[in-house]
């Protein structure tokens, strides 16, 4: 991406651009220890972390794809989950394309023949690994509302029956995790098929599944109840560092399970965690380590049975040491209070 300036206040500052960071010359500025607003102008087609090609039906599409710290590809970002903001977008595109984002949408103007502009404006803080714009022909529908919280599917128009079919029972796990954990942060979900690099990618409020997530055949409901599990546990609740991605990833592996288990039945949870057990076994063989390892700064290797499977089985062993009630009082009271510390 090429800068093109650099200015805080209306004062235009001088700045170098090397290695994916910009440094910016702060001595024209007043010293005093005050917030600073800077804007950037740059352009570009980035490298990475937002995603520009063709989908499998050979439509054009754009789809914001940062995990882990890809965003500083297309956003001037401090790249780290401790970094929280609020964020808009307002995307200039043709008219052919819809435009989604996080938050709720606040226009979306026709400012030409052939042009319209979308803004998106998201006010709760979160972390740049979840922030994210769609530009793509969709099919959207009102899946339903969650105690008024809209749930919306964004699917390619081709498979939209299929896509309306599955993705609509982000309503069941929406209520499951709202009355269960805590009030949902957020004033939209929606459920976009994109092209992610990752099976789901838990964008906030927007989240990303892969494409072939749509089968119309229901297959999608326990990624879709781990990716809703991370709306409070990743991108309401954040982890402070990387080392920490347990918290994210291992709490959303179990309590897609937990959701499965309110839904299906003890059994159900039962099977899955015998399934992870061997995982885990089976992983721990290879790779012997822990759930927490602070020595890990290659952020490829953040994911792994550890930090999934194995961390989701600390939570299932804690439910079984303390019991149900104290589980889930303990769950509720953990996720207000570090929710309330946050930004
Ligand atoms: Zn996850």
């Amino acid at each position: 991406m090429e800068v093109l300036e650099v200015s805080s206040g209306g004062v235009v500052l001088t700045y170098s651009h090397a290695n994916n960071k910009i440094h910016i010359n702060l001595s024209a500025l007043p010293h005093e220890n005050q917030t600073v607003i800077f804007k950037i102008k740059y352009k570009g087609e980035p490298q990475d972390g937002l995603i520009i090609g063709k989908n499998k039906y050979g439509d054009r599409g754009f789809f914001g794809d940062n995990w882990p710290d890809r965003a500083h590809h297309w956003l001037p970002v401090v790249d780290h989950p401790f970094d929280k903001s609020s964020v808009d977008f307002s995307i200039n595109a043709p008219l052919h394309y819809s435009v989604v984002a996080n938050g709720i949408k606040v226009e979306e103007s026709f400012i030409s023949e052939k042009r319209k502009l979308t803004r998106w404006h998201e006010e709760v803080p979160i972390p740049v690994k979840v922030m994210v714009v769609g530009i793509a022909r969709f099919a959207t529908e009102l899946a339903g509302k969650v105690d008024g919280i809209p749930v919306e599917s964004w699917v390619y128009p081709q498979n939209k029956a299929e896509g309306f079919y599955d993705y609509a029972v982000a309503t069941r796990v929406l209520d499951f995790f709202h009355t269960h954990v805590g009030p949902y942060s957020y004033k939209k979900l929606a459920n976009v098929q994109s092209k992610t690099r990752w099976g789901g990618l838990e964008n906030a409020n927007t989240i990303f599944y892969y494409e072939n997530s749509i089968t119309g055949k229901g297959q999608a409901e326990s990624l879709i109840a781990h990716e809703e599990a991370h709306q409070w546990f990743g991108n309401s609740v954040t982890e402070q560092d990387w080392h920490h991605v347990w918290l994210s990833e291992g709490f959303a592996t179990y309590f897609a399970g937990l959701y499965l288990e309110h839904t299906y039945g003890h059994d159900r949870l039962v099977a899955e965690a015998a399934n992870q057990r061997k995982q885990v076994i089976d992983y721990f063989h290879k790779n012997p380590g822990s759930v927490l390892d602070t020595t890990i700064t290659d952020l490829a290797k953040l994911l792994t049975t550890n930090t999934y499977q194995r961390a989701g089985w600390v939570l299932h062993m804690l439910r079984h040491e303390v019991g149900d009630l104290t589980f889930w009082k303990g769950i509720q009271k953990y996720y207000l209070l570090i929710k309330m510390e946050m930004p």
